[in-house]
């Protein structure tokens, strides 16, 4: 979860991440959100040397079961476990603990991932749960679902943030695993039906979608659908070192400036 976030819609939101997503964006910031399981993440360079860890893990760190031990008494954070095992009513106490931020500065809870629509139950409930207590809710998505998953969402959800990656089916193929052909046509769904409660993010990075053919196909496609409000979204760096702690190679995309990210939005996606 984040608190406090001005970043995930307006005011002041708590942010509760949900873990799994069925895209491999090739840019990921947030890898550790894309399995489903619990991961162990381990930053060596953190370690002060206490020895807690081997002396709480079940299995003196010779095998992981994921138990989480030695994440809960490293002081130093150089192991942190990833993914817990929550219900519905924990984390929606863990939101209402801030309304008064909310209320104070028009926010409320962000539901992202991973792909939060992948865990609609779930979801659903904690949707529910915000309703009845007044708090205002977004649902920050791909999009990369079925259209009875959308429709059953869409009415407890005051606001969508929609992730658009780029125009070309084969493109989204290449950047992300799987074509967009489903996702256009559920943005296409969400701008008729509630225009003024949608919100596309379009993540800019370079050598991907910032081509003038691609972003101009974009425009074109927000432009045709009447889409009121875009945001464009320099691509970052900044989650690459959690690719070190999970073991896992580090994204081919590099970072894109504010200046150029300004350029984009005032030339393809100013309305
Ligand atoms: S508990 Fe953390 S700081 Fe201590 S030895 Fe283990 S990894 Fe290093
Ligand atoms: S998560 Fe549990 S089993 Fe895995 S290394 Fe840490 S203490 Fe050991």
């Amino acid at each position: 979860m984040r608190p406090f976030s001005t970043v995930d819609g307006p005011g002041i939101r708590t942010t509760v991440f949900f873990k799994g997503c069925n895209l491999r964006c090739a840019w990921c910031h947030n890898p550790e959100t894309q399995s489903f399981d619990r991961e162990l993440m381990l930053r060596p360079e953190r370690c002060v040397g206490c020895g807690l860890c081997r002396r709480v893990c079940p299995n003196g760190l010779k095998s992981c079961d994921l138990c989480g031990a030695c994440a809960e008494y490293c002081a130093a954070r150089a192991r942190s476990l990833c993914g817990e095992d929550t219900t519905a009513g924990e984390i929606f106490d863990r939101i209402e603990a801030d309304r008064n931020f909310y209320d104070a500065s028009g926010g409320g809870a962000t539901f992202s991932g991973g792909e939060c629509l992948l865990q609609p139950v779930f979801l659903e409930a904690l949707l529910t749960l915000c309703k009845g207590a007044g708090i205002s809710t977004a649902v920050d998505t791909a999009g990369n679902v079925g259209r009875d998953v959308i429709e059953r969402i869409e009415p407890l959800t005051d606001l969508f943030l929609f992730d658009f990656k780029c125009f070309s089916d084969s493109l989204h193929l290449e950047g992300t695993g799987k074509g967009n052909v489903l996702i256009k046509d559920n943005l296409a769904f969400l701008a008729a039906k509630r225009p003024e409660k949608l919100t596309v993010r379009i993540p800019l990075i370079p050598g991907f979608n910032d081509s003038d053919a691609e972003l101009g196909a974009m425009s074109r496609f927000l432009g045709e659908l009447g889409v009121m409000d875009a945001e464009v979204l320099p691509c970052h760096t900044m989650g690459n070192e959690k690719y070190a702690a999970l073991n896992r190679e580090s994204p081919r995309f590099g970072s894109c400036s504010e200046e150029r990210a300004e350029e984009v939005r005032k030339r393809y996606f100013q309305n």
